[in-house]
């Protein structure tokens, strides 16, 4: 019997473990080393010269070009992939399907052009045994699944589109994220800092943070990866946030493997992040701090407030959390 458990495991892989992903659209140029056919490019004008560089489309600080100490770097990050359609219609408009990356539940489904910067936009959120893990599909033309319809990895969630903004017909792209869930209180957040609801709850974009869900697919795909753990592991930190631990106990609910080192009996919390803001792992401090404390930076010439999408300010290590990292961990966290 335990042998054949054992084979059934090995057969499955751990119940409710992260599978082999799937890409999003028919479009793998990615997979074949042709990037420029894969990702949609931005128009950019820098410096007095204009360009159409297919890396804007890639996840990361990739927009806003700005020449520092360290060169030019991009200042706003882009959270998803833009995936290039491969087909269209003879007037251009673009017909690629696009499909689950896994098995799920689709979770929202905005089937409005207007009320979102996504446009038309789908989450499927995902059982991997890690918590709330979600993909995001955006700019959609149509959508054809409802909330609470149960997916397959490769069932088909609508059309690919050019709604929302900052697109058009000629830029149609999949905007694509696979993301970490910051609160489950979201619209009391969004009301209390903003003075309304957002109108699209735990699934508004603000609310979902993505890591870089393209790199996901194709490492999965090649079995480097088997949870979203293993992958937040593998990134690099930028920053260091001590908290008391009470502070942390949501976060710790939604997400313990965030935790690496025996809990309990500590009164102080570390939570080490990746620039963009997604937290990757969490451990005891001995250091008292009565509200959220820097305790580490990764060091950097030029100003944090570029690196860390303004949550941090000032340059080396004279840095502090701005207004907008407080508003930022108060969602993460939870209010004091
Ligand atoms: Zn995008």
């Amino acid at each position: 019997m335990k042998r054949l458990l054992l084979l059934l495991s090995l057969t499955l892989g751990p119940l409710g473990a992260m599978p082999k992903l799937v890409l999003p659209t028919e479009n793998d140029a990615v997979t074949l080393q042709r990037p420029n056919d894969f990702f949609m490019y931005v128009d950019r004008s820098f410096e007095g010269e204009s360009s159409k560089p297919w890396e804007a489309g890639t996840y990361g600080f990739v927009r806003n070009m700005k020449r520092t100490k360290e060169g030019v770097i991009g200042t706003r990050f882009h959270e998803g992939a833009d995936i290039k359609p491969v087909r269209r219609d003879e007037n251009g408009v673009p017909l690629d399907p696009v499909v689950s990356i896994a098995k799920g539940t689709v979770m929202y489904v905005n089937d409005k052009s207007s009320g979102s910067n996504y446009g038309k936009y789908i989450v499927v959120q995902h059982n991997w045994g890690e918590g709330p893990i979600c993909s995001l599909y955006a700019h959609l033309n149509k959508t054809s699944v409802e909330v609470g319809q149960e997916v397959a990895a490769g069932t088909q969630l609508g059309i690919l589109g050019y709604t929302g903004v900052g697109i058009n017909k000629t830029r149609a792209h999949l905007h694509f994220e696979v993301c970490l869930m910051l609160s489950l209180d979201f619209e009391e957040w969004h009301t209390k800092y903003l003075g309304v609801a957002s109108g699209h709850g735990n699934f508004n974009g603000r609310n979902l943070s993505g890591l870089n869900g393209v790199d996901l697919v194709i490492k999965s795909q090649k079995d480097q990866i088997s949870s979203i753990q293993q992958y937040l592991l593998r990134q690099q930190s930028y920053y260091s946030i001590t908290v008391p631990a009470v502070r942390a106990a949501k976060l710790q609910a939604r997400y313990p493997w965030l935790w690496r080192a025996p809990q309990g009996g500590h009164r102080f919390t570390e939570i080490t992040f990746t620039a963009s803001g997604l937290p990757m792992i969490v451990n005891p401090s001995d250091r008292e701090v009565s509200e959220p404390k820097i305790t580490r930076l990764q060091s950097f010439m030029g100003r944090h407030e570029d690196r860390t999408i303004k949550r941090i300010s000032g340059t080396g290590r004279k840095a502090e959390l701005t207004e907008s990292g407080k508003r930022y961990l108060a969602l993460l966290l939870g209010e004091e």
